[in-house]
């Protein structure tokens, strides 16, 4: 059988893989045991797959396809903690994922859910890539399952902060997450999955009405919708009055559970004291986090501010603060070009 009409068995979830079963005359309970080795075990030979019987090692063999990515490549950082990878997908289109080793030897690994985006953010790598396709569910885990067998480690905290917008390719990032938390999946707690959207005002609604779990951020990075207009063209069709409304709804329905704010704070945009002190006054109408990341340069238009200018900010965002937990976020992985925003692959 061809490739092209072979099935993604990586990517189903547990009921999609019992209806498999069904078809090839195989008892529900094998549906359990093939979830286990492909995302617990991350298996994608399935003659390892020990308690399944030959006649379906038979089937899978002439008929799905396991192994979704080809690593292409990998570049360790300086600090030999953080490790970018490059992918390919069967369709040939490149991705990029980064892992990373904090001190305390957590391991995060930042994952992505578009080959490049077409939302066109002016300060981002990716957006210079255009939209090549949206990640199958299995494209999405298999950078997970390759990281966590090259490295070694069990994967701590997933975030879904690499190349692309998740929320425009919803239902395989959800179903992605659900398979991460599962516990005969990846195991990964629901807290520790963290989806990141620069604020797809409708997927956010149904994100909260579905009453998902997961951690949610939001890249608003500028306190002004004139600034916003400016460096993210998304805004022109949900503004920033749109995400706090749905910060409104979040803290509703979420009794524990915040919103992060991600600002990459970039010199002379969006760094200035008034510029803090108007992000201060809209985050402060209802319960969140505002994560402040220095912006890692990538082509020279838009620079990093000075330490001073940054800490100014961040002791006037404290000065007024009310309402919200303030976190700044120092990346790791610049001299490969593995911090925010400067993930992008040119074909
Ligand atoms: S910041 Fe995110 S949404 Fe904006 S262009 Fe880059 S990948 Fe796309």
């Amino acid at each position: 059988m061809s490739n092209s009409n072979k099935i993604f068995l990586k990517g189903m979830d547990l009921p999609e893989l019992e209806v498999w079963c069904k078809l090839n005359n195989f008892l529900p309970f094998r549906a359990k045991q093939l979830y286990e080795w492909l995302y617990c075990h991350g298996s994608e030979d399935v003659s390892v797959m020990t308690n399944i019987p030959n006649n379906c090692i038979e089937i899978i063999q002439e008929q799905c396809i396991l192994s979704t990515l080809e690593l292409i490549s990998k570049t360790v950082a300086q600090n030999k903690k953080t490790i970018k990878f490059l992918f390919k997908t069967i369709n040939g289109n490149f991705i990029e994922s980064v892992s990373m080793v904090d001190e305390a030897d957590r391991h995060t690994v930042c994952i992505s859910s578009q080959s490049g985006c077409n939302l066109g953010c002016d300060f981002c790598a990716t957006a210079k890539m255009g939209l090549l396709q949206n990640l199958s569910t299995g494209e999405i885990l298999d950078q997970l399952i390759i990281i966590r067998r090259l490295s070694g480690l069990a994967i701590n905290n997933v975030v879904y902060m690499g190349m692309g917008e998740p929320f425009l390719n919803y239902d395989n990032v959800i179903k992605s997450a659900n398979i991460l938390n599962n516990k005969k999946g990846f195991n990964i707690s629901a807290q520790k999955i963290t989806i990141s959207t620069v604020g797809i005002v409708p997927k956010i609604k149904r994100f909260i009405e579905e009453k998902n779990k997961f951690g949610l951020a939001i890249s608003l990075n500028a306190s002004n919708d004139l600034t916003r207009n400016n460096i993210m063209p998304i805004n022109k069709k949900w503004p920033i009055a749109d995400l706090i409304n749905m910060n409104k709804m979040y803290v509703k329905n979420n009794k524990r559970g915040k919103i992060t704010f991600e600002y990459v704070i970039m010199d002379g945009i969006n760094s200035s004291v008034s510029d803090a002190t108007e992000l201060s006054r809209i985050l402060n109408s209802a319960k969140c986090k505002v994560n402040i990341i220095p912006y890692n340069e990538t082509d020279g238009k838009y620079k990093r501010p000075s330490d001073t200018t940054i800490k100014e900010f961040i002791d006037t965002l404290y000065l007024y603060n009310k309402n919200f937990q303030i976190l700044v976020r120092w990346s790791n992985g610049l001299d490969i070009d593995a911090g925010c925003g400067q993930l992008a692959v040119v074909q």
